[in-house]
C-alpha cells in the first residue's frame, strides 16, 4: 500500500452511552425546513416539497462536552437543536420501514449557524457552506442505541441557554418524520454506516454569546451541555 505524504486525517468518532466503544462518524447531513413553526419564523412557506438538504464536515462535531468556540467571520451566531439519527446499515433508495432498521442510535445535537452569513447567501441564492459548515458548527451529544423504533420519534426537544428555555417542541412536530427524511435522503445519496443525519429544528432559534451555556435534550437521547468560549 503507498504511503501518504502528511499524516492521515483523524478518524472522527462519538461516545455511546453505556458502552465503551466509540461511533466513527462518517458524513454529516442536515434537513432544514422541517418544522412548520421554524419555517414560519424565518419568514417561509410551509409546503410539501422535501427538507433542504446541506452538510457540515464530521470534523465539525464537538462531543464530550467540550467548550465551543465562538465561530470568527460572524456576528450572529444561532443555536439549533436538533434529533440526529445514526446510521447503522447502508441505504440506498430505501423505504421507510428499511430506514428505520438502518437508524443505530439517536442523539441530541446543534445545528450553529452563523445566520448573518447565511441571510446574505439567501439574498444571492447562494450555497450555505459559510454559514453551517465551520469548524466546531455541530456540538453533539452521546449516541443512545435505538432500542424501540416504534416510539422514538414523539417527545420533547428542548434547548436552554444560561437556564432559560430557548426551544421547546415535540419530535413528533417534524414535517417530514425521520423514516420519510431517511428514505428521501437515500433517493439523493448512498448513505453508509457511520452516516449522521441532523433532522432540522422546532422554532426558538436565537444568538448565542460568548460564556453562554447551552443545555440540550430530546426524547430518546442523552442529553448534554457546553460553553461558548
Ligand atoms: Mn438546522
Amino acid at each position: 500500500m503507498s504511503t501518504t505524504v502528511f499524516a492521515p486525517p483523524p478518524i472522527i468518532t462519538m461516545p455511546i452511552t453505556g458502552r465503551t466503544e466509540r461511533f466513527a462518524v462518517g458524513r454529516v447531513f442536515c434537513a432544514g425546513r422541517n418544522y412548520a413553526d421554524h419555517v414560519v419564523e424565518m419568514g417561509g412557506k410551509v409546503s410539501t416539497e422535501p427538507p433542504v438538504i446541506f452538510t457540515k464536515p464530521a470534523s465539525a462535531l464537538v462531543c464530550d462536552g467540550a467548550d465551543v468556540p465562538y465561530p470568527r467571520a460572524t456576528s450572529e451566531l444561532h443555536h439549533e437543536v436538533e434529533l440526529v439519527l445514526a446510521l447503522g446499515k447502508p441505504l440506498a433508495d430505501a423505504s421507510p420501514e428499511d430506514a428505520v432498521a438502518a437508524i443505530y442510535g439517536l442523539a441530541v445535537g446543534v445545528d450553529l449557524t452563523r445566520r448573518d452569513v447565511q441571510a446574505k447567501a439567501k439574498a444571492h441564492g447562494a450555497p450555505w457552506a459559510a454559514a453551517k459548515a465551520f469548524d466546531h458548527s455541530a456540538p453533539i451529544g452521546p449516541l443512545t442505541v435505538l432500542e424501540n423504533p416504534m416510539n422514538a420519534f414523539t417527545g420533547p426537544i428542548a434547548l436552554s441557554v444560561n437556564g432559560a428555555v430557548k426551544q421547546s417542541g415535540d419530535l413528533a412536530q417534524m414535517l417530514w418524520s425521520p423514516p420519510q427524511l431517511l428514505a428521501h435522503l437515500s433517493t439523493l445519496f448512498d448513505l453508509h454506516i457511520g452516516d449522521l443525519v441532523f433532522t432540522g429544528t422546532p422554532q426558538g432559534v436565537g444568538p448565542l454569546q460568548r460564556g453562554d451555556y447551552v443545555e440540550a435534550q430530546a426524547q430518546g437521547t442523552t442529553g448534554f451541555s457546553f460553553t461558548v468560549i
